[in-house]
C-alpha cells in the first residue's frame, strides 16, 4: 500500500520544534523582543513564520515529525530530538548559529525583554518560566547540529545572490549570549538546541526573500543530523 502523501509520520518518527522567532504569543520576560521591524517582509516575524511554516514541511516530507512552536514555547518542557529558532539578525547584524551550551543559564533582561542581557535577573526583570538545563550531552549534539547549519547556509549564502552582509558560522561557547544563552534552550527537553540567524535585514533582503531555499539548506542540515544519530533513515 502507497502511503498518502498527507499521512501523519510513524509513531517512531523523531519530533523537531520549530520556533518562528518573535511569532506571538511570545515568552514571559521577553515579551518587549518583537524583532527587527525591517526585513523583506517588513518585520522579522514575516519571514520566520514563512520560514517555520515551509521548514515543517520539508521535514515532514524527510520522515520527521516537525511541530511548530510561537515565541512563548509550546508545550513547556517538551522532549524532542531538536529544538530550533528562526531568525534573521537585527540591522547592522550578521548572519550565525548559536547553540545551547552547558553549565550556563538564560539571559534576562529589563521588565519584558529591555536593555542588555545579564546572567542574572535585574531587579525590574518580569518572572521568567521554570528553566529546563543544558547538559554536556545537549551541548554535544547542539554543536553537532549547528555545524551541519553551516555547512549548507554557508555555501547557500555564498553562491545567493543579495546576500552582501558578513556570515559569522557558528557561534563560539563564548561569543554573543543571544545566540549561546536564548531563552528557548531552557523551555524545551529537546536533544539538541540550535538558533539560526539567517541574516541581517537590509545587506541580506535579496537572500532573505528567499525562503525555500534557506528552508531546503535548514531542514536538510537537521535531516542529516537526525540521520547521524540514527534517528532517521
Ligand atoms: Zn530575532
Amino acid at each position: 500500500m502507497v502511503a498518502a502523501v498527507h499521512a501523519a509520520p510513524p509513531a517512531t518518527a523523531p519530533i523537531v520544534w520549530v520556533q518562528a522567532g518573535h511569532e506571538g504569543p511570545r515568552e514571559p520576560g521577553y515579551t518587549a523582543q518583537t524583532g527587527a521591524g525591517s526585513g523583506p517582509f517588513g518585520t522579522e516575524v514575516g519571514f520566520t513564520t514563512r520560514l517555520a511554516a515551509r521548514v515543517v514541511v520539508r521535514l515532514r516530507a524527510a520522515g520527521v515529525d516537525a511541530r511548530r512552536t510561537p515565541g512563548r514555547v509550546t508545550p513547556l518542557g517538551a522532549r524532542g530530538a531538536v529544538f530550533i529558532s528562526l531568525h534573521h539578525d537585527a540591522e547592522g547584524g550578521r548572519a550565525g548559529i548559536g547553540h545551547a551550551i552547558a553549565a550556563a543559564g538564560e539571559n534576562w533582561y529589563h521588565g519584558e525583554g529591555f536593555g542588555s542581557p545579564s546572567p542574572r535577573p535585574y531587579a525590574d526583570s518580569a518572572p521568567h518560566r521554570a528553566a529546563t538545563t543544558v547538559s554536556p550531552a545537549v551541548e554535544r549534539r547542539s554543536r553537532d547540529l549547528a555545524h551541519r547549519l553551516a555547512a549548507t547556509i554557508g555555501p547557500l549564502r555564498a553562491r545567493s545572490p543579495g546576500a552582501s552582509g558578513a556570515f559569522g558560522g557558528v557561534e563560539p561557547r563564548d561569543g554573543n549570549v543571544r545566540m549561546t544563552r536564548f531563552y528557548g534552550f531552557y523551555r524545551t527537553r529537546a536533544a539538541a538546541r540550535v538558533l539560526l540567524e539567517a541574516g541581517a535585514p537590509g545587506v541580506d533582503d535579496g537572500f532573505l526573500r528567499r525562503v525555500d531555499p534557506i528552508a531546503v539548506a535548514v531542514s536538510a542540515a537537521i535531516s542529516r543530523h537526525l540521520r547521524g544519530r540514527g534517528l532517521l533513515r
